[in-house]
């Protein structure tokens, strides 16, 4: 007999069964029952774009010296300090930290964008790790640079890619290829990244026009933009996953959703970056929404999109289609074109009750029970988080 779960019914006599982790219409009999009567079952969040890696940055982590003054400054001084000084212990310890409390806040998938440039070769693997523990949908990469090491450590980014897309993946978690952004890889670069994609059929997740200093780094180079660069390069795949588009044009946000493929806008992350607002994303159905490694609490960050675009001119129901976005994102990474807790759709939800969540349902299991997590023991995970970081932090103090 099929594995399967019945959800329900909730407050509005919806009842839900999960069939072998999808979303199934046929009865419930003999199914294991979760109880939500007086919930109200819902799809689960997604995290389109985030970095797992930083999951530590909330224990304590030290300010950057002397102030960033602009984005580049806050890469160098604060995020590329960090990823330099990651190793197996901390990235497993950020992860196992990251994913559990994402759980507990009802986020069922994140898109994750890996960069730990001192421990690349299996770093992948410790993130699948934590999502499978823990019961954590993810579409994870290493985003591929040569920011450090040059042309060498960007080969190894796309390898550890390869390697994780032949042997890593499961029904839980997918793989994709990574790059960092244009302004910090070659011609060479982008191309060999398009290459993999071809080769293992799967689509790119990159940073884009983030910031200014991405499109003025792509003119310095001789093309029109980052979008021109990696379009005449060969790797705009249909179904990438373009993080940010700040700095896009118009007519560049068409190019990129009439090629099938998603933008991702993280507004507490580009509010507290100051690289401006993205406002040739309004209205557009293919862009979803990402924390950029702030927690993966998808509620506080729709609060930050309602709070911040609204300054913007963007619409409510604009504002809500950024989730719907980012679900079809992953069902499409995960080969599925159902709608969420549709027949045939992921078998992910989320109960809540009085706004709080109460049971959360991921590939057909329960990973959170009546407010708990049931897959770990979140207080150990967190106390193991503090010792580790504070490890992790003296080492970035030294460099
Ligand atoms: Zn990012």
């Amino acid at each position: 007999m099929a594995n399967q779960l019945s959800v329900g019914p909730d407050v509005t006599g919806t009842t839900i069964v999960c069939s072998d982790g999808r979303i199934s219409t046929d009865g419930s009999n003999g199914a294991v029952e979760l109880a939500c009567d007086d919930g109200t079952i819902e799809k689960g969040g997604v995290n389109a774009h985030t970095h797992i890696y930083s999951g530590l940055a909330p224990l304590g982590m030290p300010a950057p010296e002397p102030e960033p003054e602009n984005f580049l400054q806050i890469l160098e001084r604060v995020w590329w300090r960090l990823d330099r000084v990651l190793d197996e212990e901390s990235l497993r310890a950020s992860a196992r930290l990251y994913v559990a409390e994402a759980l507990c806040a009802g986020t069922t998938a994140l898109v994750d964008h890996q960069e730990s440039p001192n421990f690349i070769d299996g770093s992948l693997d410790v993130l699948a790790d934590a999502c499978h523990e823990l019961g954590m949908r993810a579409v994870l990469c290493y985003g591929a640079t040569e920011r450090n090491g040059g042309l060498e450590e960007a080969r190894r980014g796309l390898d550890e890619c390869g390697r994780f897309l032949r042997s890593g993946t499961s029904d839980l978690v997918r793989g994709c290829i990574g790059l960092h952004a244009s302004f910090t890889v070659s011609d060479e670069t982008i191309r060999a990244a398009a290459d993999y994609c071809g080769r293992h059929d799967t689509v790119l997740h990159v940073h884009l026009a983030e910031d200014g200093a991405d499109v003025q780094d792509a003119i310095r180079r001789g093309y029109e933009s980052p979008l021109d660069r990696i379009v005449s390069l060969g790797a705009l795949v249909p179904g990438s996953i373009f993080a940010h588009g700040v700095h896009l044009t118009g007519t560049q946000t068409e190019r990129v959703v009439d090629q099938g493929c998603w933008l991702v806008q993280n507004p507490r992350s580009n509010e507290g970056n100051r690289v401006g607002y993205p406002s040739e994303l309004k209205g557009h159905g293919r862009v979803a929404l990402g924390t950029d490694g702030y927690p993966a609490d998808m509620r506080e960050e729709e609060r930050a999109l309602w709070r911040i675009g609204g300054d913007h001119g963007e619409l409510p129901n604009w504002i809500q289609a950024r989730s719907a976005a980012s679900a079809m994102l992953v069902s499409e990474r995960f080969g599925i074109s159902a709608r969420p807790l549709r027949e045939g759709a992921l078998g992910d939800l989320v109960v809540r009750r009085d706004d709080e969540v109460q049971h959360v349902v991921v590939n057909g299991q329960v990973v959170v029970r009546d407010g708990v997590l049931q897959t770990g023991d979140i207080e150990a995970i967190r106390a193991e988080a503090q010792t580790v970081a504070e490890r992790l932090f003296t080492r970035m103090r030294a460099l």
